[in-house]
């Protein structure tokens, strides 16, 4: 739906800035300026992104320019398969210029590399000056990351969370943290019994916006991964906040200590599932964190569950977003292991005998999302142990989580995942054998491979793929002294049983290769 006449200043809002306070619409004048929404071809192609995740995005956009409307601002919209869509923000900033004769461009930075650079060239192209502005809803912006991290020989997350607890006061008492400790981590490490009470995240039937959108996705997407029906994710603002407030009310008590908790169809645990919701605009971090907080002080919520949640937001939500714009563009190239094998058909599938993988896998096809623990001690362990290409792998958790946008995921994956980045973001590699699956989870009792055996056709993958990847990559980690204790594990092994456990690694990884099924 267009306007033709013309307007002071063109105001591009992105998919993911749905966010009233946006530095951009703090800047515009109601009565003066135009928005512009763009659906744009370009950006729900360029990764073969979820049908949950673009059905979740195009329909919270549509809400937001409907509220944005109400409270009296002149919108237009570009829908994905109106006539003379160019499919990309630029082809449409141009269109709405000729359109609408602004005298100026403005847009809040984006949270791409990729989509910046574009935005750089805009001015030149279209003889209009482009203002980026900073998106204030991050509490550090990218030059005080910067400045933090100058002459800093290590950027550690601990450290950075500790300045960001100061900046925000956020469980501070007097100047200390509260309780005394900065973190509680070593409170978060229970497995959870099936039998324990489990919250579900509500679910929001989809009303005719919503399913106007899930029809375009039906028909557009077909090749795209994921389930889209039953579609329930939030798509407002205010539907949101009550899924935000379920879960102050229902889970946060026992987030902290089940944080690394899994269990056979239980896809949430006490998990926030408010990452989408965040990450596009719906959610402002610090009044979650105000909230999470005020449930510790009326005692609701212990410190260690309330500690462990700020800690996600204010330390690593923000400082993965640092290292991202700190380090690109060079940072998506890195491979610093040297990884080349295909990432298995079965991360597209979940067709794999390992019921570790095909449970996180089945949850992120049917719901584009899947908790910290499986992303990481799973899907990302497994990948990084059988040595899987780390683009490949960050195109797939780009494309099948419903939360995922480039700052946020490419950090995650290549950095503290996949060790990619040659221990830029994380101390150690991340990676573990079938044992600690098993003591964290109650998969094992339930797959077919068994969990004890190191090696042989039967014995749990994980276990000879990870002393093939120590052995592996020895020189290069073998002075780590996170891996002292694993390599002194290594070097007292017996001869044989090495040769047993590379043997047994080799013949899965042929069989991987083969595109057997494992
Ligand atoms: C390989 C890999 C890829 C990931 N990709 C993404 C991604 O694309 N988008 C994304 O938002 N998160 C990503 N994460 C981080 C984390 O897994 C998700 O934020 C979390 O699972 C979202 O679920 P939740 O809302 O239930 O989070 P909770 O476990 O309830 O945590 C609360 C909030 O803390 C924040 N948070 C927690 N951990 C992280 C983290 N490591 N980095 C940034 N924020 C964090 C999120 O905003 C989250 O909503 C990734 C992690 C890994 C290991
Ligand atoms: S036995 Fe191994 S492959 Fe199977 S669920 Fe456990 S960790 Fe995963």
């Amino acid at each position: 739906m267009t306007h033709e006449t013309g307007c002071r200043n063109l105001v591009l809002i992105l998919g993911d800035q749905l966010t009233r306070s946006l530095s951009s619409l703090r800047a515009a004048d109601k009565a003066m300026d135009r928005v512009l929404f763009v659906e744009a071809h370009e950006e729900t192609t360029y990764v073969r992104h979820h049908k949950k995740k673009i059905a979740f995005v195009l329909s919270a956009m549509r809400h937001f320019a409907e509220e944005l409307r109400r409270i009296g601002w002149s919108v237009d919209y570009v829908k994905l398969e109106d006539d003379g869509n160019t499919g990309s923000f630029r082809g449409e900033v141009e269109r709405a210029c000729r359109r609408l004769s602004p005298q100026k461009i403005v847009v809040t930075e984006p949270g791409e590399w990729r989509v910046l650079e574009d935005m750089k060239t805009w001015q030149a192209a279209s003889g209009l000056p482009v203002d980026i502005l900073d998106d204030t809803r991050f509490l550090c912006s990218r030059a005080e990351f910067r400045a933090w991290a100058s002459g800093r020989k290590q950027l550690r997350m601990e450290h950075f969370y500790r300045d960001m607890r100061q900046k925000t006061g956020l469980l501070m008492d007097d100047g200390k943290p509260a309780g005394g400790r900065w973190n509680y981590d070593a409170d978060n490490r229970k497995p959870a019994r099936a039998d324990l009470f489990m919250p579900e995240p509500p679910r929001f039937s989809p009303d005719p916006v919503t399913a106007e959108v899930l029809t375009l996705v039906e028909r557009r997407f077909t090749d795209h991964i994921g389930t889209l029906r039953p579609f329930w994710f939030a798509v407002t603002r205010a539907d949101a906040e009550k899924a935000f407030d379920a879960f102050l009310d229902h889970a946060l008590a026992d987030f902290g200590t089940y944080q690394d908790a899994m269990l056979k169809g239980e896809k949430f645990l006490y998990h926030a599932v408010v990452s989408a919701y965040l990450n596009a605009g719906l959610l402002d971090p610090l009044d979650l964190c105000r909230k999470a907080v005020a449930a510790y002080q009326k005692g609701a919520a212990p410190l260690n569950a309330v500690e462990g949640f700020i800690r996600q937001i204010i330390g690593w939500r923000e400082y993965v977003r640092g290292i991202y714009w700190l380090n690109m563009p060079d940072y998506a190239a890195s491979n610093g292991l040297g990884a080349s094998r295909p990432l298995p058909d079965f991360y597209w599938t979940g067709d794999t005998d390992m019921l570790c993988m095909a449970e996180a896998i089945g949850q992120t096809i049917g719901d584009a999302y899947a908790h910290h623990i499986q992303r990481l001690m799973v899907t990302g362990n497994f990948a990084l142990l059988a040595g899987i290409d780390p683009q490949e792998v960050h195109e797939w958790y780009l494309a099948v989580y419903a939360d995922a946008y480039e700052w946020v995921e490419l950090p995650n994956t290549l950095g503290m995942s996949q060790f990619a980045d040659g221990g830029l973001l994380a101390s150690k590699p991340y990676i573990s054998s079938g044992n600690y699956i098993n003591k964290m989870s109650d998969y094992c009792g339930s797959c077919p491979y068994e969990v004890k055996a190191r090696n042989g056709a039967d014995a749990c993958p994980f276990n000879a793929l990870y002393w093939d990847f120590l052995a592996r990559h020895k020189q290069s980690m073998k002075n780590n002294p996170r891996l002292g204790q694993v390599y002194a594990v290594w070097n007292k092994m017996d001869g044989e049983k090495r040769e047993a456990l590379r043997e047994s690694a080799a013949i899965f990884l042929k069989r991987l290769d083969e595109k057997q099924k494992v």
